[in-house]
């Protein structure tokens, strides 16, 4: 008797909290299998403006918002901000200019559960002198554009996995933050001032989700993303005729003393899993000039004599902040064993840290999956690490219990002018999101 009640209030809660001002709701694609009375009411009112989804995609993509292009960046902002006012977020706009860039959005909505952070970004690669400018849809289930999937998509994927919350009657059962950024593919510096608002929104937050288009196959997600920083190698010698070179007053020279240090780099580092350090750039002569911002430089030297200077600079890729650490001391010991009459010292920067594949992290990556199969969508596995670069959710990693990334919009070829979205998976994804939220306020 218990049970046939309960099912009968389930029905009437699917059939109250479907948005009566929205368009007729198109069925899903596949029938959902495992969700209870109020899932099936969010996945019904995902359904319910799958088309006011699609048209906000085309709004934004539409507006250039490359990193540099600060108005548009903002517009973008505005645009989003306009819909999060809408659903009662407290909403403000980070100003960019102590480190360089347009700035960020950033919005709140107290609830009673716990806190959790959905991340996006507002910039895009496709700066206003790109020739590619436009959303163009391909056909009934594609459409191509600068960020459609990176990560414009996934923005609209938060806006509307929010707005499925709030129809279904249960966004405030969680605190949530949302943190856009507007220069997540070229970081303003210094990284501390850029990453400050993205830091503490994650301060007591349960899980962060990033909405990152990811490897653009929605059966998987990120569970840990390589951080990247970079080195900088300098070596000197002492310049002398080169026929005097290895003599015990002259020494190797700066070049010897670089080559030295760079095969000891392979030696010691190449055959660790998940480590990879790359030398970009190197300059070495009696007199070298490196413009590091412009990624050139000059360099001048003669055959007879012995090199003076030499700069290298490179990436560094790790796991985790412990392999980081014991990287970044094996290049600093290597580089303190000079050649005669030479001298090395590394600069080690401060990159994109790594996203570590935690227990944590597989536990959420687990609620995603199972929210994925009881939506009839199939498993999400996690993508192995080596394929995934840096992102903005790799800052707060650390910070939080739980994190997962690359759940944003479907599609593939992100950064080129072929970048296409999937949309037929714009209201599952939207769906899953919205799922998992929800089971997160109830996990508690
Ligand atoms: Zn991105």
């Amino acid at each position: 008797m218990i049970t046939s009640l309960r099912a009968c209030l389930a029905l009437t809660l699917v059939a109250c909290a479907a948005p009566a001002s929205s368009a007729p709701a198109t069925p899903s694609p596949i029938a959902p299998v495992g969700l209870d009375a109020t899932e099936q009411a969010i996945a019904h009112a995902v359904d319910g403006e799958a088309a006011a989804a699609l048209a906000l995609l085309e709004q934004i993509v539409n507006i250039n918002s490359g990193t540099m292009n600060f108005e548009g960046v903002r517009q973008v902002g505005g645009v989003l901000r306009a819909e999060l006012d809408g659903l009662g977020f407290a909403t403000r706009w980070v100003d960019g200019a102590p480190f360089g860039r347009a700035g960020h959005l950033v919005a709140e909505h107290a609830g009673a559960g716990p806190r959790v952070l959905l991340i996006g970004h507002l910039d895009t690669v496709f700066e206003p002198t790109s020739p590619f400018q436009r959303f163009e849809r391909l056909s009934e289930t594609s459409a191509r554009g600068p960020g459609v999937i990176d990560m414009k998509g996934g923005d609209v994927i938060i806006v509307h996995a929010l707005k499925a919350l709030k129809a279904a009657g249960v966004l405030d059962r969680l605190t949530i933050a949302v943190v856009m950024t507007g220069d997540e593919e070229h970081a303003g510096e210094p990284q501390a001032e850029a990453r400050r608002a993205l830091i503490e929104a994650a301060k007591g937050a349960v899980a962060a989700l990033g909405f990152e288009d990811g490897d653009g196959d929605p059966h998987t997600a990120n569970i840990a993303r390589r951080g990247a920083s970079s080195w900088t190698l300098r070596t000197t010698g002492t310049p002398a005729h080169s026929s005097q070179i290895f003599r015990d007053e002259v020494g190797a020279g700066a070049i010897f003393e670089a080559a030295r240090v760079l095969e000891a780099f392979r030696v010691k580092l190449s055959t660790q899993r998940y480590l990879t350090f790359s030398p970009g750039v190197m300059l070495g002569g009696t007199a070298t000039m490196l413009d590091a911002p412009n990624n050139q430089g000059t360099a001048s030297g003669k055959n007879n004599v012995v090199a003076k200077d030499v700069v290298v600079q490179g990436d560094l890729r790790t796991l985790s902040l412990e392999q980081l650490a014991a990287a970044q001391a094996t290049m600093r010991e290597i580089a303190a064993h000079s050649l005669p009459h030479t001298h090395s010292t590394i600069e080690l920067a401060d990159g994109y840290p790594p996203m570590a594949p935690t227990e944590g992290n597989r536990r959420l990556l687990a609620l995603y999956d199972a929210a994925s199969r009881d939506l009839g969508l199939g498993p999400v596995v996690a993508v192995d690490p080596s394929k995934a670069g840096a992102a903005d959710v790799s800052f707060v990693a650390n910070l939080v219990p739980m994190a997962l990334d690359g759940i944003g919009m479907a599609g593939a070829d992100d950064h080129t002018d072929k970048e296409t979205a999937d949309l037929r998976m714009l209201a599952p994804l939207t769906k899953r999101a919205a799922v998992v939220l929800y089971r997160l306020a109830r996990a508690r």
